[in-house]
């Protein structure tokens, strides 16, 4: 087990050392006003007296009493003084710090809490802004804490789920092989190589995921022109398909705007985006559609969308929303045979993020998908 650093010191607790300075001043200011007003009051008692004596009045006799009288009362109304508002004063001090330490307290309680693994554990507001700020902070980390705890409980139940199918599969062919109960065919060996390649797939297709999701991609941006490279992906494919099959098309104007991607990145969202076109789609065609454009009256940068629409089989309308998820397959049993990991469309989200854009998509079931991403104009 690791060990946690406890910086647990025999100093006093906040609360005392608030208290304490509180209190620290208060004697300063009441030592202070009781000294000075000690051996200056007299003084200005006499000095008065004495005007009066000048003015005429005979005090004489009078005198000693009046000095004594005054020096009793102001004693005896500064200690009445002193207790009350030493009292009165403490009591509002120890209030105060008591008000400031109790958030503190919870806040350690909650983070406890939080660090044993209640992830849904939050700060209460507060009314003293500084803690407030550190509350809304906290609360803010641990919405982030949390979902990347659930994505990583996520993404262990999803990969569980699909390193099981593959691995039976093999096994059971092993297994059969090894009993002697089916021959060992080059067809049995070509479906076993073909489990292995899935796994394979999935693997890489993982590694690249979750170096994309922690930001670990290098992204080289670059001010490119994507011209050449559309061509190009769109002429790979074309020559890929058969003369049965849909019809490739790019819809690009000759002069493009250069943007500020990463062109390997681009291709690879490009080659996922065309291939998942070209798997789901029979007849009809596939466009790779090419514009530039900038919200008027918004504070928009100018973007470079690239749209490719397909009529193939489309995506229904509750499926939609989770197309870029990973691992999620419309009707998996369906998208077996085409060797479909689901992390694709996740990736070439990610990518496009990355390179500060943002991918989306309609569909419509029988009629055909569009996924379109902008990138930033350079
Ligand atoms: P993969 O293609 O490897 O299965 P993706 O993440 O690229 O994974 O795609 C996820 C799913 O989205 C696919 O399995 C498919 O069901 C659906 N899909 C993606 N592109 C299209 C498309 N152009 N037309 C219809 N369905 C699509």
């Amino acid at each position: 087990m690791r060990k946690t650093g406890s910086y647990r010191t025999k100093s006093l607790p906040l609360v005392s050392r608030l208290f304490l300075s509180h209190l620290l001043v208060m004697i300063v200011g009441v030592s202070s006003f009781v000294i000075i007003s000690k051996l200056s009051s007299p003084r200005f008692f006499v000095l008065h007296l004495q005007q009066l004596e000048g003015r005429g009045f005979s005090l004489v006799y009078a005198r000693p009493y009046l000095v004594k009288g005054f020096e009793t009362a102001w004693n005896r109304s500064t200690f009445w003084s002193v207790i009350v508002g030493a009292t009165a004063a403490g009591g509002l001090s120890y209030w105060v710090s008591r008000r400031i330490v109790q958030p503190l307290t919870q806040i350690e309680k909650v983070t406890q809490k939080f660090a044993a693994g209640h992830l849904d554990e939050r700060l209460p507001p507060s009314e003293i802004p500084e803690i407030n700020q550190l509350a809304t902070s906290f609360n803010r980390m641990a919405v982030s804490l949390e979902d990347v705890e659930h994505r990583r409980r996520e993404l262990v139940s999803d990969l569980t789920h699909e390193l099981r199918t593959p691995l039976t599969v093999l096994r059971g062919y092993l297994e059969e092989l090894a009993a002697s109960r089916i021959e060992a065919t080059p067809d049995v060996y070509q479906r076993l190589a073909k489990e292995t390649r899935r796994l394979e797939r999935l693997i890489n297709d993982l590694q690249e995921l979750s170096k994309a999701e922690a930001g670990y991609l290098p992204i080289n941006l670059q001010p490119v022109n994507l011209r050449p490279l559309l061509e190009s992906l769109v002429q790979k494919f074309a020559d890929q398909l058969l003369d049965d099959g849909p019809q490739l098309r790019l819809d690009c104007p000759p002069q493009l705007p250069l943007v500020l991607a990463d062109i390997d990145r681009v291709e690879q969202v490009l080659v996922n985006l065309l291939g998942n076109a070209i798997t789901y789609t029979k007849e009809g065609s596939i466009t790779v559609r090419v514009w530039t454009a900038s919200e008027t009256g918004k504070a928009i940068a100018p973007r470079l969308w690239i749209a490719i629409t397909d009529t193939g089989i489309g995506i229904s309308p509750q499926d939609l929303p989770q197309v870029f998820e990973r691992f999620w397959r419309a009707e998996k049993s369906r998208n077996q045979h085409t060797g479909g990991t689901g992390i694709g469309l996740a990736i070439s989200q990610r990518l496009v993020e990355l390179q500060g854009g943002e991918i989306e998509v309609e569909s419509q079931v029988g009629v055909g998908s569009t996924f379109r991403f902008y990138l930033p104009l350079a």
